[in-house]
């Protein structure tokens, strides 16, 4: 008998590359099933409904909440809210794929509590001076939501001893096929 898949929870720092690590997946690993999470944020340019979110209204957002469709969920940064929609995840495992969840340190708490069988991997950046360097790089956010999100970053960085692995994000390649293989350790 095979034992059901157990999902890898991916947290880190904001800006530490979650997003380019998981575009970086998804373009080199199609065999990975990765989670679409719902947010009330407008897309950034280039982002597309349905695969890199589900960009809903607040009252769309209620609904899935009230009607126990989000397995965890939470306002990041302070601001727009992001869940991950129940069915799919639930869909996945029962299918026996590992799916990947990439998702903030609040969500990553909750399924702790709700999904104590998860792998929890903390993607982590070579250094502060380097969090602060592609957070600015980036130049997608004005002064004031990079110092908000400068502030949950901060935050986030203390919990990385809660997680069961850590990954160094140095190199996206490198960061990828680490956290594949270890998806790949996850199916028995
Ligand atoms: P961004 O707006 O840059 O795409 O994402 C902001 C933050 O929201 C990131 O830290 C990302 O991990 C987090 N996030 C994305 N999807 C979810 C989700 O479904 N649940 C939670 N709790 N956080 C999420």
């Amino acid at each position: 008998m095979t034992s059901r898949p157990r999902p890898v929870v991916l947290a880190g720092p904001t800006a530490v590359g979650k997003g380019t690590l998981s575009q970086y997946i998804r373009e080199h690993f199609p065999d990975v099933w990765l989670s679409v999470s719902a947010t009330t944020r407008a897309p950034r340019p280039g982002e597309v409904h349905g695969e890199h979110y589900f960009f809903v209204s607040p009252e769309e957002f209620d609904a899935m909440v009230a009607a126990g469709d989000m397995l965890e969920w939470a306002v990041v940064h302070g601001r727009n809210r992001y869940g991950t929609p129940r069915h799919a995840v639930e869909a996945a495992l029962a299918g026996g794929r590992v799916p990947l969840l990439e998702i903030d340190l609040q969500g990553a708490r909750q399924l702790r509590a709700s999904m104590p069988g998860a792998l929890f991997v903390f993607l982590a950046p070579p250094s502060w001076d380097e969090l602060v360097r592609r957070l600015v790089g980036r130049g997608t956010e004005g002064e004031a939501e990079r110092a908000a999100r400068l502030r949950t970053a901060e935050v986030e960085m203390a919990a990385s001893g809660e997680f069961d692995v850590v990954i160094v994000n140095d190199d996206v390649r490198r960061a990828a096929e680490e956290l594949v293989s270890l998806m790949r350790s996850q199916v028995s």
